[in-house]
């Protein structure tokens, strides 16, 4: 998948993507940071029409569907709604407050945040969402542990596509998580969303001077969101034999490691016990 832009506009091939303008903008922008959001809603949203709405007033440059397709809402020169009260320090060591100012933003569609009860995981709307598309983690400034709808592998990869082309165009300093910015009063993309993976396929970085392991263990290796066994698991599903793995770092026995894809690519990262890690 490969994207560009052209007069801030998206591009895929030689057309633009849908386009369903907001009314919800500000003044001229000059991106310098890219902001990531979950929608916090179910597949019969439509975002991209809601920000359509003058009485909504929030918006974003892009909206994604849980099929990975975009569409654009507001040109990249443009002024969107989408960080509210949020602050951010540059690369410079500027300290930026309210990045709507600032920043791109793109809507990832996904449930979020989802709550325990007798019936599964539930959404703030009581939907039911399937237990295969939920990881139990703990949001880096919250606790305790909860459900989080996982993203899909195809929003992963056109997110990073499109990231890939604003960073391309624009002088990207940073890519943020809306929790980033706004920490406490927002949860969004959550530990769902893997943003150092993420941050290394947008700048085409290798994972160079890490080791690559294989795991050996026929019954699989559990997958977890921190160092230890009383950490809740990752995926419900361990990782099976034969899995590679990049390792990061170790603390005691265990290893922070990004799990590689079938073509080598990094695709989620966890903790997982060392003694099943082997040179491949
Ligand atoms: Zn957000």
């Amino acid at each position: 998948m490969d994207f560009r832009i052209k007069n801030h506009r998206l591009r895929a091939g030689t057309s633009n993507v849908k386009f369903v303008a907001s009314p919800n903008v500000g003044g001229e922008l000059k991106p310098r940071f890219l902001v990531i959001h979950y929608t916090a809603s179910g597949p019969d949203a439509d975002i991209a029409r809601y920000f359509a709405q003058e009485n909504a007033n929030v918006s974003a440059h892009l909206v994604m569907r849980r099929d990975g397709s975009l569409t654009q809402c507001v040109p990249f020169n443009v002024v969107a709604w989408h960080a509210g009260k949020s602050q951010w320090i540059g690369t410079n060591g500027t300290r930026y407050a309210g990045l709507n100012d600032q920043a791109i933003g793109i809507e990832i569609e996904n449930w979020g945040a989802l709550n325990k009860s007798i019936d599964g995981w539930i959404t703030w709307t009581g939907a039911v969402v399937d237990g295969s598309k939920v990881i139990e983690a703990r949001h880096k400034f919250g606790t305790p542990a909860g459900g989080w709808e996982v993203f899909n592998p195809a929003q992963v990869e056109a997110a990073i596509a499109a990231a890939r082309a604003i960073c391309t165009e624009y002088a990207i300093e940073d890519i943020v998580g809306h929790d980033d910015i706004a920490p406490g009063r927002k949860s969004d993309p959550g530990p769902a969303w893997d943003m150092d993976v993420f941050k290394a396929r947008v700048r085409g970085e290798a994972d160079n001077g890490n080791a690559t392991m294989v795991v050996r263990t026929s019954s699989g290796l559990n997958i977890r969101c921190g160092p230890g066994a009383t950490f809740g698991l990752l995926r419900p599903a361990p990782l099976p034999d034969g899995t590679k793995v990049v390792v990061h770092e170790a603390q005691g026995r265990w290893c922070y490691v990004s799990v590689l894809d079938k073509a080598e690519n990094p695709d989620f990262s966890g903790w997982v016990h060392g003694d099943w890690l082997f040179e491949g």
